[in-house]
């Protein structure tokens, strides 16, 4: 079959909106240390802060973080995030001249140079998960950290349940006061939609629950010191996320639920989309994005969402963190699921860098993939280049309703 001529896909102008990723305040960023920044940037080294697992034992153990630090010299995503960095500051490459060149640049206008790094990704929307890190950083509050890009609230839905649960006397009271809080939520224009992290409390596999049983469970969760059992907190948490997903039927937004690996906190023996499918059967109509596409088990995440209508994928945690791979997984799940499915994503949790790395890994590893299925006389470049542009922004933007 003769080649089209002209199949390199061009994604170079498209937009993006980054559907999963948390906010920063500006002057946590200014508090930390600058010869850490490179290994912040990376997966070992954002975990320190976000696990609680490892930011424990680091503070009792400092060879940890030592170990994190060395790591980060042959990390592949590390590598290509220094030079594309040094590239950018027009410094050396190498640890010490980016965490100097950076640290000049960001002080001396840190929003100005966050708002540069995202207009130079193309970024034109941020979905905030609000649960981390906490207190919350209000949605307006990170617009303004990111000089005026639109930011669009995730309401996570645990930090409700803490909240009510320490006021409530009983399970009613606690669904009555979660209820109210996910219907205040959505009353803030800025909530796109609500997310879940059941898979580092109790786990994904989801069971239908009576009223009658969670409420026993409640009291005697109460009694265990809000310990999280599969015994005593299972049986509410699961019970709360049916209430989540009717709230979110009735004010028409998105169910967000983490799947597969986080930071070690994670229940990973139950964080597989495998887990999930029961509960997803029994909402069919309800938009449900399983975050970080169950990675590493992306395979069964583009097979669930292949066969259910409403099941969508958020490409972080693949992206960027396989860095090398991520045009792998892409091909697999673009083979698989539909692509109008698959929503870009960074999960930035430390430095803003992330952001600006994670769009550009992506769009290079996307331009290659779709290309592939070019050459591959699977699709046209035209098709290929609105699918690209679909899963960079477009998708997000319909499925939250973020005009553009
Ligand atoms: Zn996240």
């Amino acid at each position: 079959m003769a080649r089209n001529p002209g199949t390199v896909v061009d994604l170079s102008g498209a937009e993006i909106i980054d559907n999963h990723l948390h906010g920063f305040r500006i002057e946590d960023l200014l508090a930390q240390d600058p010869r850490d920044f490179e290994t912040r940037l990376n997966l070992l080294g954002t975990l320190f802060s976000d696990s609680t697992l490892t930011r424990e034992a680091g503070r009792e153990d400092p060879s940890l973080w030592r170990q994190a630090r060395r790591m980060t010299e042959s990390t592949v995503y590390s590598l290509a995030a220094r030079r594309w960095l040094a590239e950018r500051l027009g410094c050396e490459a190498t640890a010490e001249g980016v965490a100097a060149a950076r640290e000049k640049a960001f002080r001396a206008d840190p929003v100005g140079y966050i708002r540069a790094l995202l207009d130079d990704a193309g970024v034109a929307g941020l979905l905030v998960d609000d649960g981390f890190p906490l207190p919350r950083v209000p949605s307006e509050e990170f617009r303004a950290a990111v000089g005026g890009t639109p930011v669009h609230r995730v309401a996570r839905i645990e930090t409700m349940i803490v909240d009510a649960r320490d006021e409530a006397k009983d399970l009613a009271a606690l669904e009555d006061a979660f209820e109210a809080e996910m219907d205040r939520a959505a009353g803030d224009p800025t909530t796109v939609a609500f997310k879940s992290i059941i898979a580092y409390r109790t786990g994904l596999d989801v069971q239908p629950v009576t009223s009658r049983e969670a409420a026993a469970a409640y009291e005697r969760w109460r009694a265990d010191g809000w310990k999280e059992s599969r015994d005593h907190a299972k049986p509410v948490r699961d019970f709360l996320l049916y209430r989540a997903a009717e709230a979110a039927r009735r004010n028409d937004r998105p169910l967000h639920v983490h799947t597969g690996n986080g930071d070690p906190d994670i229940v990973l023996s139950r964080a597989r989309p495998h887990d999930l499918l029961p509960f997803l059967k029994e909402h069919l109509a309800q938009p449900i994005v399983l975050i970080h596409t169950g990675f590493p088990w992306t395979d069964v995440a583009a097979y669930i969402a292949s066969s259910l209508p409403n099941v969508y994928l958020d490409l972080s945690v693949l992206i960027p963190w396989a860095s090398l791979g991520i045009e792998q997984l892409l091909t697999v799940l673009l083979g698989t699921a539909p692509a109008g499915k698959l929503l870009y994503a960074s999960d930035e949790a430390s430095e803003p860098e992330v952001i600006w790395i994670a769009a550009r890994m992506a769009r290079r590893a996307m331009e290659r993939a779709l290309g592939d299925a070019v050459e591959r006389d699977f699709i046209t470049v035209r098709e290929a280049e609105e699918l690209g542009r679909g899963i960079l922004s477009g998708n997000s933007r319909r499925l939250h309703g973020i005009e553009g």
